[in-house]
């Protein structure tokens, strides 16, 4: 409670003194770095006490789902570097549980103002899981997933988004190194156990189609592979941070 006192007045600081807020807000990602460890069950009682500091440092230039706010704020705090980044998460209907596609708008955009849209499916057509059917860690695993394809898109240029798209289209083995990349990605911010249990659910627990699971095992790491990554990982070699449960 103190440091979300202090992550509080710091933001309430910045937002008088916008000169410095820069700095006050790499205090107040170090503060809450320190908060934000690694564990296998994130908890929604865990955190709901922390939405106003965690909205005061990760909801700038975000456009939030009410109903998934915390989760994707949660998500947004394994990814310091997409502090300022403008990030429009959306419920439509897409063919899968959330999509973040190459935004082709950035094309005809200033690099200084690009935006990336985060779909979440809202149509029960769908074939796979509905954001809204799994559990609060699993939610925060997806999303940390999607967030870890924006992370990759801030890296590229426009041709270079460009072409990702249209590899990503075209080029079945391409979309296969990309994904696998991207929960790498997902596992090195820390959110390994989130994404383990995502896919271990999808594909070992739930009712979603055959036809779906075929299209997951072709393109997506399992959850076996997903788990021997976060064994090999030094970051999660520290035994506590594979056992603590956050407790309410
Ligand atoms: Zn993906």
């Amino acid at each position: 409670m103190k440091t979300n006192n202090i992550l509080l007045k710091l933001a309430a600081i910045a937002q008088q003194f916008k000169y410095i807020s820069i700095f006050i807000l790499f205090i107040s990602y170090s503060l809450f770095a320190q908060q934000n460890k690694i564990v296998k069950d994130i908890r929604k009682t865990a955190f709901e006490n922390q939405i106003d500091s965690l909205r005061a440092i990760y909801a700038n230039n975000k456009t939030l789902p009410n109903q998934y706010e915390l989760q994707c704020l949660i998500a947004l705090s394994f990814y310091p570097e997409l502090a300022n980044t403008t990030i429009n998460f959306k419920q439509k209907h897409i063919q899968t549980t959330m999509a973040s596609r190459p935004p082709f708008r950035v094309l005809f955009q200033a690099d200084k103002n690009r935006s990336y849209n985060i779909c979440i499916n809202n149509s029960k057509k769908l074939n796979g899981a509905l954001l809204t059917n799994i559990s609060f860690n699993e939610q925060i695993g997806v999303i940390g997933h999607e967030l870890a394809h924006v992370v990759d898109y801030t890296h590229k240029n426009k041709w270079q988004l460009l072409t990702t798209a249209l590899r990503y289209i075209f080029v079945p083995k391409y979309k296969r190194n990309l994904e696998a990349q991207t929960d790498i990605t997902t596992i090195n911010h820390g959110l390994g156990w989130q994404i383990y249990d995502f896919v271990d659910y999808l594909m070992n627990k739930s009712t979603v189609s055959r036809k779906y699971k075929k299209h997951k095992e072709k393109f997506y790491l399992s959850s076996k592979q997903i788990l021997e990554i976060i064994l090999k990982s030094t970051l999660y070699s520290e035994p506590a941070f594979n056992t603590v449960i956050i407790k309410p």
